[in-house]
């Protein structure tokens, strides 16, 4: 049986958020929503600061509390262990928020997208209104509307109801990588198959010490990390010009 993971490299990951953009536009997620994002901490003292940045998403915990939770099975275990919600079902009670320890469940408090449906330009005789241009560039809804998304799932979610990181299982349908992982210039996020002996995914946790966030809750998430930022590793210096 596949069991889909990832692995995050902490060594290769530069904070660049290219994996959070290209989530958003994969899956069209609303203002203000993440299914991808990344936690960042300040580490050292003046001068010598610098960030430390940990790439997150869902986790597909294997016992999810999530799924447990859920008092209408919305959300649920779906193929190759990925953590799926059927928006159809979801009442909206946020069970599944709240149980969640890694904050990675977000509510549509409003219906998403609503500036795109605005008549008013920005500046008035002078640029377009967003529904004028939705209408120019052939948008269904949102200029960057995503119609792949929707093989799996309602492409835009609607108001009232929960929504989260599928790792892309409509992309994984189609034998692609998560959106994330493709768009990493780093190469920091590597996906594949925990029950495959010489996927990648294993190769590196054989490799590696890795550890997983929160992982003292029993949850057993699917992201691993390894290794770390280490800038004294390498030479700080913007070079010479002689
Ligand atoms: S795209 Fe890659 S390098 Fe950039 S923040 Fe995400 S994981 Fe890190
Ligand atoms: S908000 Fe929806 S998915 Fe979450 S626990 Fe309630 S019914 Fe289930």
């Amino acid at each position: 049986m596949t069991k889909w993971a990832m692995v995050i490299d902490h060594q290769k990951c530069v904070g660049c958020g290219a994996c959070i953009i290209s989530c958003k536009n994969e899956n069209n997620t609303p203002d203000g929503i993440y299914w991808s994002y990344k936690i960042t901490e300040t580490a050292g003292t003046f001068p010598n600061v610098r960030y430390h940045y940990t790439p997150t998403l869902c986790n597909h915990c294997d016992n999810a509390p999530c799924v447990r939770g859920c008092p209408t099975r919305a959300m649920h275990k779906a193929e190759g262990g990925i953590t799926m919600h059927d928006p159809d079902k979801c009442i909206g009670c946020k069970y599944c928020m709240f149980n969640c320890p890694f904050g990675v469940i977000y509510f549509n408090w409003r219906k998403p997208h609503p500036e795109w449906h605005k008549k008013e330009a920005l500046i008035e005789g002078c640029t377009t209104s967003p529904e004028e241009m939705v209408d120019i560039v052939g948008g269904k809804t949102i200029p960057y509307y995503n119609p792949e998304r929707e093989r799996t799932l309602d492409g835009i979610r609607p108001k009232g109801v929960v929504e989260k990181c599928t790792f892309c299982d409509h992309r994984i349908k189609k034998g692609l990588l998560p959106a994330c992982v493709e768009a990493c210039p780093a190469d920091a996020r590597i996906f594949g198959d925990l029950d495959n002996p010489s996927s990648v995914v294993n190769q590196l946790l054989g490799k590696y010490r890795a550890y997983r966030l929160n992982e003292h809750l029993g949850t057993q998430p699917k992201i691993y990390y390894i290794r770390s930022f280490n800038p004294g590793t390498y030479l700080q210096t913007k070079g010479e010009v002689s």
